[in-house]
């Protein structure tokens, strides 16, 4: 473990998920402005970029080679890449998807390699068609030079896949001190399972996707009084970086003031202070203390809602409004929470999600604050 821990120099990985576009679209990246961040990134001695099939409409593998593979050596920098699971249907499909992927970024090797957002119904599927045999397979031939997987699901469950799959070298890990002691994410839960297994873990969502940079209110004043410069992404990436078994950890970054704030702090890492600590756990319980909706994410309310609106959805959305504010991250949220589906104006008040809701919560009137909160302004 130690010897993959030891590879990484600096503790920041370039995750390429969010990277400068043109217009506003997705799928145009800026190659000028990739290119600047990729050298201010390097010059400083970073060298981990983070890349996947799916990121930008397909177009971040296709960016990382033009602005990166093609104009520096190999041998400078570290790539990961992930297979899309989702896209199997059989066990002949992961050859051609990982050979695409080799072209898409003009490389004969993976540095890193991992099976992309695996929970346990994905975990199941790739153990019968073959997806942790492939990861076998292109380690031993030297395609990947580490395997390892991302994951989004409970402790219990990467427990078990641990213990399935000794060839498993690394976990990414959704961690964020918000998250920490979360019963959905389990940030601390899947982090001790990790431990566990001598398992060295690459962070991704420190900043909790840049949620944790707009802290508002009282869990903004306990950072500010502790230093008026520091951003509050420093604080959640550092918080993440501190962590004894993290190797790595990896921020999505659109613009070049993002690039030059995380590369400040984490080109000569200081984990946080125990005064520093006691602060984040300071703004945790501030951030706890706003009326937020106690809603677990259970889904039992989901599948009887004539209007198929997606409660718990429309719920963490709002709570993000409470917590952090109406923002374009918890717009962005509850955009995604009701596209293809029903808005929280849409309900027809029939009451059939409250009978299922083992937290006895009144969504109707919930669902109308939460549609005064994103649809009225
Ligand atoms: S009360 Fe509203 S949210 Fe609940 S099931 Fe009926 S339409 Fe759906
Ligand atoms: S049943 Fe209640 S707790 Fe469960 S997801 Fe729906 S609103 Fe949330």
């Amino acid at each position: 473990m130690s010897e993959l821990k030891d590879l990484m120099k600096k503790k920041l990985g370039f995750g390429c998920m969010r990277l400068p576009v043109l217009d506003g679209e997705q799928d145009r990246i800026d190659d000028q402005t990739f290119c600047e961040m990729i050298d201010s990134y390097m010059e400083q001695g970073f060298q981990y970029f983070d890349t996947a099939y799916p990121y930008h409409k397909e177009q971040s593998e296709e960016a990382v080679r033009r602005c990166l593979v093609e104009r520096y050596d190999r041998d400078r920098f570290f790539l990961a890449d992930k297979m899309p699971v989702w896209l199997v249907k059989s066990e002949t499909d992961y050859e051609p998807i990982f050979q695409r992927q080799l072209e898409r970024c003009g490389v004969d090797y993976f540095d890193f390699y991992l099976l992309h957002a695996l929970d346990k119904d994905r975990i199941l599927t790739i153990e019968a068609n073959g997806g942790f045999e492939f990861a076998k397979k292109i380690k031993a031939d030297g395609r990947a030079k580490h395997i390892g997987f991302s994951f989004h699901d409970s402790a219990d469950v990467l427990d078990e896949t641990l213990s399935r799959h000794p060839e498993i070298e690394f976990v990414q890990l959704q961690i964020n001190y918000y998250d920490w002691e979360s019963d959905i994410v389990q940030s601390r839960k899947c982090y001790e399972t990790a431990v566990k297994y001598g398992i060295p873990v690459i962070v991704m969502e420190p900043v909790k996707g840049g949620t944790l940079a707009n802290l508002i209110g009282r869990s903004a004043e306990v950072l500010k009084e502790l230093d008026e410069q520091a951003s509050f992404a420093s604080y959640a990436i550092r918080f993440a970086a501190s962590l004894d078994q993290v190797m790595l950890v990896l921020s999505g970054m659109s613009t070049k003031e993002q690039l030059a704030d995380n590369t400040s702090y984490m080109k000569d890492f200081v984990p946080l202070s125990d005064k520093e600590k006691h602060a984040i756990v300071r703004v945790r319980e501030e951030l706890d203390k706003l009326p937020t909706i106690p809603c677990t994410s259970c889904q039992y309310c989901v599948d009887g809602c004539p209007k198929k609106i997606v409660i718990p959805d429309v719920f963490s959305a709002y709570n993000m409004s409470v917590q952090f504010g109406v923002n374009a991250i918890s717009r962005g949220k509850y955009h995604d929470a009701v596209t293809d589906h029903g808005k929280a104006s849409d309900c027809i008040r029939c009451g059939k999600c409250e009978g299922h809701c083992p937290q006895h919560l009144p969504i109707r009137d919930l669902l109308v604050d939460a549609a005064r909160t994103f649809e009225q302004l």
